[in-house]
Parts: C-alpha cells; structure tokens; sequence
C-alpha cells in the first residue's frame, strides 16, 4: 500500500471503505506528522478529539453508514469556529475562545450526522482575521513555504496551503475574500477553489467582509477539491442571509468530459507590465497544454482590472469596521485588565487584542465609511464593484472560462513585505477581480517560475460554474504532473 499520506482524498476514502485501513489507524499517522511539524502551520491540537472522530467513522464504516470522506482526515482554517477545537482566527483578540457550535462547513464536512465523515486534525494557522498575502500578520507566527522555509506559504489560508503541500494532511479549508485560498494554493503548488459566493455557508466563519468571504476547500488534486467541495456547498437559508437557495451539487461528476471546444479568454490586463517572466512562461505553458486538450484560447479585456485593488481595499475593510465592532471586551473578545471605566476598558481590549494591519484596517474602514467621504469613497467603490461584474458578463459572452495567473509573482521571501502593506495589496490583482464579482475562481498547479517555486493557473468561471473550472483543472492534472511533485521540505 502507498505511504498514508502520499494518497489523495479519493484514494484514502476508496481504502477507508474497503477496509484497508482504519479511520484510527490514518488519523493517528497523520496527527503524529502534524504534532511534528515545525513549519508553524498548526495553531492547534486535540488529540483526544480528533481520535474520538476517527472512532465514530470507523463505526459508520463498520455499520454501512459512512458519508462519502468517513475517516478522511483534514484539517480546518482557524476562522472556522469548532466545539472540539479553540478557535482564534489568527488573532490574540480571540486566544483561548471555544465555540459553544460548529461553523455550517464544520458540521458537513464532520462526522455527526448527515456529514461527509472527514476527521479533523487540528486547526490551521492564518492571517488575524484572513488579512493579510503572506500568513505574516497572524498574532501567533508566520508559516514556511515547504518548497522554500525562507519563504512565505500565501494567505491568507497559508497554514492551510503549507500543511497541504507538506502531506501533513491530505486537504484543508480555506476562505477566500479577496484572494486567500487562489493565492496560497499557487504559491504552495497545491489546487484550491473558492466557490460561486452564496454557495457555501457562512455561518460560524468569523466575519472579515461580509459580501466577499466565501470557503473553500485545498487539497492536492482537482479531484479531492471537487469532492470536498460538494460536501461544503449546500443552502443555509436559516443561518446565513446570503446563502443561496441552489441545491447541492456533485461536483465529481463529469471531471473526465471533454474540453473540445471550450473557450478560455486571455484577459489582457493579466499578462502585463508587473508579472513575473516565470509565471508568465508557467502560466503559458498550462495554456498550450488546455489548447492541445481541445480548447480554444480566445483573447478578452477586463478593463477595470487594475480599478479592483482600491476598490476592494475600500470596501473589505468598510465591512471590517463594522463586522469588528462587536469585539469590545464584553460580548466578544480580550478584556483588558487594566481599566478605568467602561470606554477606557473598550478601548485598551482593542489596542491590546488586535494587531497592527487589523487595526490600519478598522481606520481605514470608518474613514470611508464616514459622513463626508462616504459619497467620496465608499459609494464609488460600490459603482465600480458593480462594473467589475459587468465586465465580467460582456467577457462571458465570448468565452466559458477565464485563465491567467493568480498572483503577479512567486512566493516571496519572508519578512520582504513585511512593514509594506501596500505591495501586499499590489499582490492581490489578479485575484480581487472574481471576488469583487462574487464569481468561483480557482488555482491549479502550472508549473514552477522563479527560485524553482510553484506557480499556480487562476480559472475563473461564470456564477455556478464550479464544475466546469474542476472539469478543466483535472484534465490538466492528467495531462501533468505538478500536483504530483514533493516539496523538498515533505518527507
Ligand atoms: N490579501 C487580501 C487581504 O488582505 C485577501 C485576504 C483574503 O482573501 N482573506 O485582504
């Protein structure tokens, strides 16, 4: 039998059911890689949980009950809340909190029942609050590429990327609102998909901004993304406004159907001044590979494309503001010790619980949201948000799906960016666009540019077209092996 954790989700479920191997067994393999790990990907253990869950999927395996992953182990991003596991989304504002229920994705993806069956392992380092392109504004530590330890793993979800691609366990999940699952996944040479937004639950996802956060799963193939996904995905009507009413979709279905025909635009404005001749030569070569599988490449304009950085860095953290407000020391979050009344205690909790970038973005946020430059900012943003997703639509009609890479370069070195917010936004170009649209957008390993690290191919698709996207992905993934290859750094 392959080594546990060379195999995918697909594989480890097909051995779980025929009885190869137990849910025990692969969860004790994979918490003991995990607890050894020194990357700084896990904020998190409970063994003691996590082998309960392996117990009860061996029990649904035993009695013919199992969901689809039953004993598949994964592991969560820290912005999922879970009774089993602290939850602090990166942040210190949060250390030490337990969740009294479990995040919608949680619950569908676990063990109790109506799940998918999948074990978790523990919980994943991030960005406070999933702000951030490198895992370097987490309060507790930044993460190392496990292609290259002096580099960044993406982020936000980069304890998720880098815990994927070290084989510390075989997915995770992700959430993406302005770029944080795409982004990770190219940077850790692993595939990620973030979903049509409204497809999968908000609900007990701790709040960054409201109208863009979506989750999303991270896993080594097409393949295990597309059956994790349709486990994720599903209406929430009662527990998230904006969950959308569309039945749940398997979206493992036509992964092998034919790409004769399909038409991937090329937006212009993605291949410009500013990308990395490595992942322009790695992104185009993944383009030839698509055109030989049958596709056609057909070239497209996003105008607004470069419009998406200030926009986004409006309006994301406008909803931090408000979305933030509700940690005061009282119904959420630290408590300062050292207090006078009840606005010093407010404002000490804050000053002390939250780290430099949330805090740029809580001002930044009430500034565009005041009386005076609201008209100025915010309301342009919104416009522009609207005409985002309009380009999108005139592209949509010349093509079914759109291509280019997902950030303008490879994963950078750690500390580069550190105290120079604004290029971490510069970073974010290519992935803003679908997110400011609310469309699915995923990475694919394409290859490998500067410093021999990975680069990832962004697919972004029509509102509901996940399908498609995994279609396209995996008939790349037979045609080429980088989901296959090893970091140096995973043994
Ligand atoms: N890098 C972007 C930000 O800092 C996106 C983060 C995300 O998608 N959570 O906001």
């Amino acid at each position: 039998m392959t080594v546990l954790h060379d195999m995918t989700v697909a594989a480890l479920a097909a051995e779980l059911r025929a009885k190869k191997v137990s849910a025990t067994e692969v969860a004790e393999h994979f918490l003991a890689r995990s607890q050894a790990d020194t990357s700084g990907a896990f904020l998190s253990f409970n063994p003691g949980a996590t082998l309960a869950q392996a117990k009860i999927a061996d029990g649904l395996l035993a009695a013919g009950k199992a969901g689809p992953l039953a004993g598949v182990p994964m592991a969560h991003k820290d912005i999922f809340v879970t009774t089993d596991f602290p939850t602090t989304a990166g942040s210190k504002m949060l250390e030490g909190y337990r969740s009294p229920f479990d995040a919608t994705v949680v619950r569908k993806l676990g063990v109790q029942a109506g799940g998918a069956g999948m074990v978790n392992v523990g919980k994943l380092n991030c960005d406070e609050f999933a702000m951030g392109s490198a895992n370097e504004n987490s309060a507790y530590k930044s993460v190392a590429n496990p292609w290259d330890t002096s580099r960044v793993p993406g982020g936000s979800s980069g304890g998720s990327s880098a815990a994927v691609a070290a084989r510390l366990v075989p997915a995770a999940t992700g959430t993406d609102t302005g770029g944080s699952i795409r982004q990770p996944a190219s940077f850790c040479g692993i595939t990620g998909i973030k979903p049509t937004y409204g497809r999968a639950s908000r609900y007990g996802m701790i709040a960054y901004a409201s109208s863009l956060d979506q989750a999303g799963p991270m896993a080594r193939t097409a393949e295990d993304c597309a059956l994790i996904l349709s486990a994720m995905c599903g209406p929430d009507l009662d527990r998230d406004s904006t969950s959308l009413d569309v039945p749940e979709e398997n979206f493992a279905l036509n992964l092998n159907a034919s790409l004769d025909g399909l038409r991937i635009g090329i937006p212009k404005e993605f291949f410009g001044e500013g990308l990395a001749s490595g992942v322009r030569a790695a992104v185009d070569a993944a383009l030839k590979e698509l055109e030989k599988l049958g596709a056609h490449l057909v070239p497209i304009s996003l105008p607004r494309t470069e419009l998406s950085i200030p926009v986004y860095y409006i309006i994301a953290p406008a909803e931090a503001s408000s979305n933030l407000s509700r940690f005061d020391g009282v119904k959420f979050g630290h408590r300062t010790k050292d207090y006078t009344d009840l606005v010093s205690m407010y404002k000490r909790s804050r000053a002390e619980g939250f780290g430099e970038e949330v805090k740029r973005r809580i001002m930044t946020g009430a500034y565009v949201l005041s009386h005076g430059y609201y008209d100025a900012y915010y309301l342009q943003a919104q416009k522009i948000r609207r005409m985002i997703s309009d380009d999108f639509q005139q592209a949509f009609k010349v093509c079914d799906v759109i291509a280019g890479p997902v950030a303008p370069t490879v994963a950078w070195k750690l500390g580069e960016k550190t105290n120079d917010p604004v290029a971490n936004y510069l970073a974010d170009i290519f992935t803003l666009p679908a997110s400011l649209a609310g469309l699915p957008g995923m990475s694919v390993p394409a290859g490998f540019g500067e410093g021999g690290m990975p680069v990832g191919l962004q697919l972004i698709g029509n509102y509901f077209k996940e399908a498609q996207l995994l279609n396209a992905a995996h008939r790349l993934q037979q045609a080429t092996d980088f989901h296959l290859r090893q970091p140096g750094g995973a043994k």
